[in-house]
């Protein structure tokens, strides 16, 4: 068990009749509070309203093997390897000092959430601790890959970690070997094909087939309880969507055994789906065309994704929220990446770049949309992304943002970043963050007053937007982009499982006479 402060786990207790634990579950009654709004023209009508609601929660933790697509590369190696340091506590030196294994860059180990105050002050906690959840040194990997280089090589081309650290991991990542894995070439960049020595033969169905093996072989074979698979495998060119190939999961499931055109992260997708394991699209390809999700909807089982959002579009989230909400008028957003890992020799071929180019560019839309002072109806700021390969600078990417907005009395702000980004760094801890926070949601299930069944979330795990640059959500549901309201969301429905209120922030205790 972890031993010192930083991994020190806190145990929280609510005291009211309004929350039952059980040896299983906690048992929450909550009212929801919401606004109906109605508007007619400049005239608004407000009706607030509450519904009652009963949350429940699976208290027992299973242990959780998570397979990557894509297992080789730079966020395959390094998150693996990071669990492996992190498990085995180790430390090692570089040139500016001893470095020792941690989580930061995720929220749910390495951020904290204020429960309230109380004599001591203010009483903050690890967000892991409000409710019952994985810990990442308990995950069990596994995973495919087309090339067939074992994990402790490919963590040495990845050159991501500290070379001290890798000859201490090597032994241990030496041992895992990506399974053989479905290759199309006309998805991914043709510069790719050189790596690719590990893959499968057969039909398109065959090889769906093979997939779904390889899960039930691996949740056997490591005893894990639930398995969660995950693509961070290279980002595909978009699919078109076409009706009686994929817009059904009829027409899907048959496209695939007659080999009609689909994507190998979609064929993932329907072998995950089908084995009734979460299905996460951590790149920006559309993963997820109408039968896809249609499919997981119909076997209830989740999906989310696309495009962790790891670096420059987190920024922008954070940034346009505060511009705008500030009353400040983003007029340009001018984004230049440069990068040298393998993704960014994959971005180098025009398709896919086109894949990341669009999952960029809509993430400021809501903040604008929200707006009418600000923006006329349709009016946007010019956005541009340029994306180029540079090779001598490997995984630390970077990504220069130059944001030019319009200020009081025809005034100009220009604002204008430098990041570097050490890609894999950052993306790592935001998987490991994807898989905890989908398999809590799948042991967390809400009764609305007057129905008898408690039901789950929806198929498609709105929840996960936080932590991706291109939010899936349900058809006909908002996609929610501003950084604080996504974090807020997940707090409070967090928060709500323990039948507490949201986090206001009104602070009216120390407000008031
Ligand atoms: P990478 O190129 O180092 O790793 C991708 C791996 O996928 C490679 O080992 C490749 O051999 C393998 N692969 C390709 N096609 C495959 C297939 N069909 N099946 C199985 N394996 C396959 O790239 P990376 O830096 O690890 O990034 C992975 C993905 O994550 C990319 O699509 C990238 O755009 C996306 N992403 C990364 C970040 C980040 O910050 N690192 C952020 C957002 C999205």
């Amino acid at each position: 068990a972890p031993k010192d402060s930083e991994n020190m786990s806190v145990n929280i207790h609510v005291d009211s009749p309004n929350v039952k634990y059980t040896d299983t579950h906690i048992v929450a009654q909550y009212s929801y509070q919401t606004t109906s709004v109605h508007r007619d023209g400049n005239k608004v009508k407000l009706s607030p309203q509450t519904t009652d609601m009963t949350f429940r929660t699976e208290r027992h933790v299973p242990r959780l093997g998570v397979m990557l697509a894509g297992w080789g590369g730079n966020n395959g190696t390094t998150v693996t390897a990071a669990v492996l340091a992190n498990k085995l506590g180790l430390t090692w030196k570089t040139k500016t000092g001893v470095k020792k294994a941690n989580y930061y860059g995720s929220f749910l180990q390495s951020s904290t959430v204020c429960l309230g105050s109380g004599i001591e002050g203010e009483v903050n906690v690890p967000f892991r601790d409000l409710l019952p959840m994985v810990h990442p040194n308990d995950i069990v990997f596994d995973g495919w890959d087309i090339s067939s280089m074992d994990l402790g090589s490919a963590m040495e081309r990845a050159q991501v970690l500290d070379w001290s650290l890798q000859e201490q991991l090597r032994p241990y990542m030496s041992r895992m070997k990506p399974r053989p894995s479905i290759y199309m070439s006309e998805f991914i960049a043709a510069n790719q094909e050189s790596r690719a020595d590990n893959v499968l033969a057969g039909t398109m169905a065959e090889q769906v087939e093979q997939i779904r093996a390889d899960i039930r072989d691996f949740r056997q074979s490591s005893g894990v309880g639930k398995v969660i698979v995950l693509w961070t495998a290279n980002t595909e060119r978009f699919c078109d969507i076409i009706p009686g190939v994929n817009d059904t999961a009829k027409n899907l499931l048959a496209a695939i055994q007659s080999g009609k055109e689909v994507s190998p992260s979609t064929l993932f997708a329907v072998a995950s789906i089908l084995e009734g394991c979460a299905y996460i699209n951590g790149s920006p390809q559309n993963t997820f065309v109408p039968g896809a999700i249609e499919l997981a909807v119909e076997k209830g089982v989740f999906i989310g994704g696309d495009d962790f959002k790891s670096g420059q579009t987190k920024i922008k989230s954070v940034l346009v929220d505060f511009l705008v909400s500030a009353g400040i008028k983003p007029t340009a957003i001018v984004s230049y990446n440069h990068l040298g890992n393998n993704d960014g020799k994959n971005l180098s071929a025009p398709q896919q770049f086109r894949s990341k180019e669009i999952s960029k560019s809509n993430v400021v839309d809501d903040m604008v949309q929200s707006n009418s002072i600000l923006y006329q109806p349709g009016e946007k700021p010019d956005h541009c992304v340029v994306i180029k390969y540079v090779p001598y600078v490997g995984d630390s990417k970077r990504a220069m943002d130059e944001y030019t907005s319009e200020i009081m009395m025809g005034g100009t702000n220009t604002i204008a970043l430098h990041n570097t980004c050490e890609d894999s760094l950052l993306a790592s801890p935001i998987i490991l963050d994807l898989v905890i926070l989908t398999e809590l949601c799948q042991r967390v299930t809400v009764r609305p007053q007057g129905e008898e069944d408690f039901q789950s979330f929806h198929s498609v795990l709105a929840l996960l937007s936080f932590l991706c640059k291109a939010p899936l959500v349900p058809p006909g549901t908002p996609v929610i982009n501003a950084f604080f309201r996504q974090r807020a969301s997940i707090e409070n429905i967090m928060r709500a499982c323990l039948g507490l209120p949201p986090q206001n922030h009104m602070l009216l205790e120390h407000k008031l006479q």
